[in-house]
């Protein structure tokens, strides 16, 4: 887990983190900068899951199996 740390002006990994949820429902982390132990926050971005590509792309595609691809013909038997 990283976060900006204004001591040091840079991001750090922090250790001890804390999950925080804040009052506007958003999600935040609290620590200690692994470097100079000054306590960082860092506020995390909601992450919007991607949508499903639609539609699919044609090489994306899932492939249509009719179920019949593997039915051979009967062979035909000789009386003779
Ligand atoms: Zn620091």
């Amino acid at each position: 887990m990283k976060a900006y740390c204004f001591k040091c002006r840079k991001q750090r990994n922090v250790k001890n983190v804390e999950h925080l949820l804040l009052g506007s429902g958003r999600r935040a982390i609290k620590g200690i900068c692994s470097h100079c132990e000054t306590k960082v926050y860092s506020i995390l971005k909601d992450v919007e899951p991607e949508p499903p590509p639609w539609p699919y792309p044609p090489d994306l595609a899932p492939e249509v199996h009719s179920g019949f691809e593997h039915l051979t013909p009967p062979t035909p038997t000789v009386h003779g």
